[in-house]
């Protein structure tokens, strides 16, 4: 087992990882940039060591002050925590280099992952349904036309680089396809450095459903069931439940198992997320995510496993504490995502946190670096907070997530508090009747 662990995140989330390594025993570092002196996570850790100042690229992206933070202390492991560095091939091969242990997939599979046109061919050969389209990038427009004529209307078209949520554009029809592929090329070329882009069938009205895997390192793989991430805004996630609502046990045990064959039949090592889009009972494979989810915990409610205790486990060679059978899912649970934004606008409302008072009680989790006093740095997402509420049923578990809500005080800056205090009254959230687009007409229908 590891001696020490550097935490390369901020936040709520260095929070969690701290909280992981305190129950194992492990020494923890933290790295934190010059903005964020006054966090928990600095204070809660046995070390700390400030690598730069506030913009992301010159501190918690900042590869060479994090290798050397971790030889300095004598680190033998690094944990990324999610954003950042998490998913960045070059950091996991440098930290190998030092003989440092990255808790997370080997560079390889994070590489292969990052690229979306290796990521879904992968995913197919593997076994994995996808998204009817295009096999590979596509260049000339004579061959997007015959794709998209064979695949039907509307199509999207995706970069390859593509990551959150940006790099896409739709065609309902062939007048729009050539427009549609200029403008995503020339995007993806100046966003991402890499114009390649591919064509797949658009779906209308999808539910977002994503697979919790892992790899033990000795070539099995295991799944933790599914989680519902629907209710997005700008495709961005902000409500996310564990069972889906839409799917049966029968579904979950089918695409589940998928799943956990592709990891093993990969070689894959540590925590992943396979996402998918479920549209009529059948699922289209989006992308694969290498690291650990900000939703991870509605999985954890629901099976009662650390997952963060489960990746340093494998990481450090240990495997993984459970094999599938014993993987029980029980009962349901919700996240609301906590930001410091306008509800109603949702532009950022960073500064001084006044008042902070969270909700407990039976079936209760809060996951937040915040407290009464501290002040919100403008240089950094806005998740304050996790609210994560667990019951027997869904019906008891949005009652207890309304009672949360009601107990739950931020004084000081605006949070999106008040929109899950709407959603949790409103009937289609009540049914579990909700695509990816239901969210942002709502908020329309709102304004
Ligand atoms: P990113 O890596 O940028 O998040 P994804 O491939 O995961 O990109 O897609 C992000 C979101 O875009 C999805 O959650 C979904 O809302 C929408 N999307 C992606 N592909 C399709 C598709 N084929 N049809 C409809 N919506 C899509």
């Amino acid at each position: 087992m590891f001696q020490k662990i550097l935490i390369a995140n901020r936040g709520e989330i260095a929070l969690r990882v701290l909280r992981a390594c305190k129950e194992l025993g492990i020494q923890t570092v933290v790295v934190h940039s010059t903005a964020d002196a006054d966090a928990m996570h600095v204070r809660l850790a046995d070390e700390s060591v400030c690598i730069g100042p506030p913009p992301s690229r010159d501190s918690y992206l900042n590869i060479h002050q994090i290798v050397a933070a971790c030889e300095i202390t004598g680190a033998d492991a690094v944990h990324p925590g999610y954003g950042f560095l998490s998913e960045n091939a070059k950091f996991a091969d440098i930290l190998a280099a030092h003989n440092i242990t990255f808790i997370g997939p080997s560079g390889d599979h994070i590489r292969i992952m990052g690229d979306k046109i290796e990521a879904k061919r992968t995913a197919k050969r593997l076994g994995i349904p996808v998204v009817p389209g295009s096999d590979g990038a596509v260049t000339d427009e004579k061959e997007a036309k015959r794709i998209a004529g064979e695949i039907g209307y509307p199509v999207i078209i995706k970069a390859s680089a593509g990551g959150g949520g940006r790099g896409m554009k739709v065609a309902h029809t062939e007048a729009d396809l050539e427009v549609a592929l200029q403008t995503a090329r020339s995007e993806a070329g100046a966003a991402f450095g890499d114009d390649a882009v591919y064509i797949e069938k658009y779906l209308e009205k999808p539910r977002h459903i994503e697979v919790q895997v892992f790899g033990d390192g000795f070539g099995r793989g295991v799944h933790f069931g599914e989680r519902d991430c629907s209710l997005q805004r700008r495709h961005q996630k902000v409500w996310e439940e564990a069972p889906s609502p839409a799917l049966n046990a029968e579904e979950r045990a089918r695409i589940g198992g998928v799943c956990a064959k592709a990891i093993a039949d990969l070689g894959y090592s540590g925590a992943g997320t396979i996402e998918f889009l479920y549209e009529n009972g059948e699922f289209y494979f989006i992308e694969m995510n290498t690291r650990l989810q900000v939703e991870h915990p509605v999985t954890e409610a629901i099976t009662g496993i650390d997952l963060v205790h489960e990746q340093i486990r494998v990481a450090s060679g240990g495997g993984l504490s459970v094999k599938q059978e014993d993987i029980k899912f029980n009962g349901h649970a919700i996240e609301c995502r906590i930001n410091a934004e306008d509800p109603r606008t949702f532009t950022p409302s960073p500064g001084t946190i006044t008042h902070f008072h969270t909700p407990g009680g039976l079936g209760i989790r809060v996951d937040s670096g915040v407290y009464s006093g501290y002040k919100i740095p403008p240089y950094y997402d806005s998740l304050i907070g996790k609210l994560i509420v667990h019951g027997r049923n869904r019906v008891e578990c949005m009652m207890r997530l309304r009672r949360a809500l009601d107990e739950f005080v931020v004084d000081g800056i605006k949070t999106t508090l008040p929109l899950f205090r709407d959603l949790v009254g409103n009937a289609d959230i009540a049914n579990g009747d909700y695509d990816i687009h239901w969210l942002e007409k709502y908020l329309a229908k709102e304004e």
